[in-house]
């Protein structure tokens, strides 16, 4: 069998005396998108956080393509990463945020360029042809030198999936890309991470669209309180949920 792309055993986090998760499984494979869903609180956005290398783990292990997590093997040595190591790995994770977070003062197409050039160190030139590439590709090729004051909502967050897919990342994730969005703009988002997962981006999304979850999903999590209470195809958790918690939140939100 092929090595899963994301691999989580029993990982645990806790801020202070709280523990927020408690024991998460799950294995994502390569080209896979999983949809995690569950009540706010339930520690959603705090496991994408730590598969970002932004958040430590507790216990447990979180390997992502088949490397732990804050981690470097040497023989069968284990060392910690530097901050510049754990810099360069996420650099390899695309991250998609509620609030969109492009940089103000720059235009569109600096925004995007940025990271491949600072971060890659990609030539300029190699860099801005791929981001005309990428504009193209989220709907935005006239936006170029615009700056976010001047985009509605939902182009904001197409640019802000090209800026992420400019890194050439090995994966995508996505905290609620749609929950800031005035509802006629949630489906051109949805439609730029639709082409996504259909041209093979392996995708972790937590969202409260049960539609896209249903649609594009090839697996959905439900979350609460911390763990992964249930999970599976989403038809068999949106059409014959076997939790009781899970029927619960289905039912507030379907
Ligand atoms: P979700 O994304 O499912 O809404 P979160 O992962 O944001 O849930 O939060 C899970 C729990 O962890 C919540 O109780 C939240 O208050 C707590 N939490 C999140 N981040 C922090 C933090 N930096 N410090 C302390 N508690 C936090
Ligand atoms: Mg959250």
């Amino acid at each position: 069998m092929q090595q899963p792309l994301i691999l989580a055993e029993k990982v645990s986090k806790r801020y202070g005396a709280v523990e927020v998760l408690k024991g998460i499984d799950l294995s994502v494979a390569r080209g896979e998108v999983v949809c995690l869903i569950g009540p706010s609180g339930s520690g959603k956005s705090t496991f994408l956080r730590c598969i970002n290398h932004l958040e430590k783990i507790d216990s447990g292990a979180l390997y992502v393509d088949g490397e732990l997590i804050g981690y470097r093997r040497e023989g069968n040595k284990l060392y910690e990463l530097k901050d510049a190591e754990v810099a360069a790995k996420r650099a390899e994770i695309g991250m998609v945020f509620q609030n969109f977070a492009l940089f103000s003062h720059m235009t569109v197409l600096e925004n995007i360029i940025e990271a491949p050039i600072h971060v890659k160190g990609e030539r300029r030139q190699d860099a801005v042809e791929r981001a005309r590439t990428l504009l193209e590709r989220v709907g935005l090729d006239s936006k170029v030198s615009a700056y976010p004051r001047e985009l509605s909502g939902g182009q904001k967050q197409r640019v802000a999936i090209a800026r992420a897919l400019a890194m050439r990342p090995k994966l995508m994730l996505f905290d609620e890309p749609t929950s800031a969005l005035d509802p006629e703009l949630v489906g051109e988002v949805l439609d730029v991470m639709r082409a996504l997962a259909a041209d093979g981006m392996t995708m972790v999304v937590v969202t409260h669209e049960m539609g896209f979850a249903r649609e594009v999903g090839n697996a959905v999590a439900f979350m609460d309180g911390g763990r992964i209470v249930e999970y599976g195809p989403p038809r068999a958790i949106f059409e014959n949920p076997q939790q009781a918690r899970t029927q619960a939140f289905l039912s507030k939100v379907l």
